[in-house]
C-alpha cells in the first residue's frame, strides 16, 4: 500500500467504495488521515463496514464540515451528464475533488528515495482502445528484462494498493479518461496515448471533452517522454503540440500502417513488421506476424506503443522482441479459446464499441461473427465497411433486431442468447473459419460485465470442442 501524504490529522471524504475507493480509504488511514466513507449502494456500504470502516452519510447537509478533500471513483459522474449530488455539494462548497490517481502522484515519492541508486519511474497509458493490452505488454516486457515493476490502475488493481517503490522500479498504470480528467496531480515520467475514437461521450460532454480529458496526462508538468499514436488527427495534434519540431525525440510517434519518416523518433508497423527509426536511421525491425498473443493490425499498434515506452526506459530491441513473442495476450481480447476441425473460436468480449469490433473484424479471415448486447449511441452503421470477411452474423441481446436491420444484405440470424449463437455458428462453420465474439455492444443487458460474457462464450466453446 502507498500511504497517502499530505492529509495527516485531517478528514477526507471518500465517495464510491469499490476496489479503488476502498484502497484509497485504507491508504488515507495509513497516512494518518480520517476517512469518511460513503457509497449510494447499500451493498457497497455493507462491504466497507465488514472491513471495519465506519460510514458517514455524505448526503447530509453538514457532512463536509471540516473536510479537506473529496475522493471519488471513476464510475461516478463528476460533471456530465450531471454530477452526483455529493460531488455537486463539494463543488458548491469549494472543497477539492480528487481521485486515487491524484493521491498516488502526491504520495508515491518518499524520503527513502534519497538512498536509491535509480529513481523509480511511472509510465501511464491512456487512449480509447488498447490501453489494457499495451499496459500489460509493457509490464511483461519489463518483467522479461528483469526490471522491478508493478502494474495497476484501470487494469484491475487500485493504484494505492501497490507496494511502496523499490530502487529502480517502474510502475505501469492504465488510466481511463474518467481518471485523467479528475486527478489533481498527474505527473508520469512516460505517458502513452494509444488512439482515439468515440466512447463515453455522455460523461465528457462530447468528443472534444473526451479528448481533453485524455490530454491532461500530457499537460500537468509534461512527461519526459510521450509515446503518441498518430493514426488519428487528434494524436498528430497532440504530438505536434508537445514537440519543439519534428526532430524533437521527447515525442515518439507510433503508427500501425503508416511509414513515419522525418521524425526524431518513431516506431511503426507495416505489413506485419515493426520498425524503429531514430534520427534518420533504422534501429530495429521485428517480425510480428507469428506473435500469437498479438494478432491483427490493432495489436501491432499496441506492440509499437509498448515497444516505444520500453525503449524510452532503456530496454534493448532484442529483449523486447523476445518478450513480444512470449506475451500470452489478455483474456477477452482477441483470445483464442478453442479449436475444432479447423475452426478457431476467438473471444473478444471486450470489443464493446464499434472501433474495437472493427479492429477485431479486420484481424481475421472468414468470420462467423457473434454480435449484439446493449448497443451504443449511433448503432453499428460505422461497422459496415468492415464486414467484408463476415460469412454470417449471429445476433444476441437487446440490440439483435437493430443490428439485423443495420446489416441489411449481410447474412445474419437472430439467436437471442449466447448459447444459441455459439451452437449455430459452430454448426455452420467450416474449416479455416473463425467464430468470433466481438459484440460491438455493452454486456449489461444479459451479463454483469464483459468478463462474464466472455467467460460464458468460453465455457460454451470448451463444452463443444471437448
Ligand atoms: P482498453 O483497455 O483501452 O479498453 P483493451 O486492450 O482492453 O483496451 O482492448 C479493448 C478492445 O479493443 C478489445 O476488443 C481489443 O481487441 C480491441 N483493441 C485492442 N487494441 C486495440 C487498438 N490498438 N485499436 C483498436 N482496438 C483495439
Amino acid at each position: 500500500m502507498i500511504p497517502v501524504q499530505g492529509y495527516q490529522g485531517r478528514s477526507v471524504a471518500v465517495l464510491g467504495l469499490g476496489r479503488s475507493g476502498l484502497a484509497a480509504a485504507r491508504a488515507l488511514v495509513a497516512g494518518g488521515a480520517t476517512a469518511l466513507l460513503w457509497d449510494d449502494s447499500p451493498e457497497a456500504r455493507a462491504k466497507a463496514e465488514a472491513e471495519g470502516f465506519q460510514l458517514t452519510d455524505l448526503t447530509r447537509q453538514a457532512a463536509f464540515d471540516g473536510v479537506a478533500a473529496l475522493i471519488t471513483s471513476p464510475g461516478i459522474p463528476h460533471l456530465y451528464p450531471a454530477p452526483n449530488k455529493v460531488i455537486l455539494r463539494a463543488l458548491e462548497l469549494g472543497i477539492p475533488v480528487d481521485n486515487d490517481i491524484g493521491l498516488f502522484f502526491r504520495s508515491y515519492a518518499t524520503s527513502d528515495w534519497d538512498d536509491f541508486e535509480t529513481t523509480p519511474r511511472v509510465v501511464c497509458v491512456t487512449g480509447s482502445n488498447g490501453k489494457s493490452t499495451t499496459t500489460a505488454l509493457i509490464h511483461h516486457i519489463l518483467e522479461v528484462a528483469g526490471r522491478p515493476c508493478q502494474m495497476a490502475g484501470n487494469i484491475g488493481r487500485g493504484v494505492l494498493d501497490i507496494e511502496p517503490a523499490q530502487d529502480g522500479e517502474v510502475v505501469v498504470l492504465e488510466l481511463s479518461s474518467y481518471q485523467t480528467e479528475l486527478a489533481r496531480a498527474l505527473t508520469p515520467d512516460v505517458a502513452v496515448f494509444t488512439n482515439l475514437s468515440p466512447d463515453h461521450l455522455d460523461r465528457h460532454g462530447g468528443y472534444g471533452g473526451y479528448f481533453s480529458a485524455k490530454r491532461r496526462l500530457f499537460a500537468e508538468g509534461g512527461p519526459d517522454r510521450a509515446v503518441i499514436g498518430v493514426d488519428e488527427v487528434e494524436g498528430r495534434y497532440l504530438a505536434g503540440q508537445l514537440a519543439e519540431g519534428p526532430q524533437d525525440d521527447r515525442v515518439i510517434r507510433v503508427s500501425s500502417g503508416t511509414k513515419l519518416e522525418g521524425f526524431g523518433w518513431a516506431v511503426f508497423a507495416r505489413k506485419g513488421f515493426l520498425a524503429e527509426w531514430r534520427r534518420g536511421k533504422q534501429v530495429a525491425s521485428i517480425d510480428l506476424r507469428e506473435m500469437a498473443g498479438l494478432p491483427g493490425a490493432h495489436n501491432h499498434q499496441n506492440a509499437c506503443a509498448a515497444y516505444a515506452a520500453c525503449r524510452s526506459l532503456g530496454v534493448a530491441p532484442k529483449l523486447i522482441e523476445g518478450a513480444l513473442a512470449s506475451f500470452a495476450g489478455l483474456p477477452h481480447r482477441s483470445q483464442l479459446v478453442g479449436e475444432k476441425a479447423g475452426v478457431r473460436f476467438v473471444n473478444d468480449s471486450k470489443a464493446t464499441n464499434v472501433d474495437s469490433a472493427a479492429k477485431a473484424l479486420q484481424a481475421f479471415g472468414a468470420i462467423r461473427w457473434i454480435a449484439g448486447g446493449l448497443g451504443k449511441e449511433g448503432g453499428i452503421k460505422d461497422l459496415l465497411p468492415f464486414v467484408g470477411s463476415v460469412k454470417k452474423a449471429y445476433l444476441i441481446g437487446h440490440s439483435a433486431r437493430e443490428f439485423a436491420l443495420a446489416l441489411g444484405d449481410v447474412p445474419h440470424e437472430i439467436c437471442e442468447t449466447m448459447a444459441r449463437a455459439v451452437a449455430r455458428a459452430a454448426e455452420e462453420a467450416v474449416a479455416g473459419e473463425v467464430v468470433l465474439l466481438a459484440p460491438a455492444a455493452a454486456s449489461f443487458d444479459q451479463y454483469p460485465n464483459f468478463e462474464v460474457r466472455g467467460d460464458d462464450f468460453t465455457a460454451l466453446v470448451k463444452a463443444l470442442v471437448g
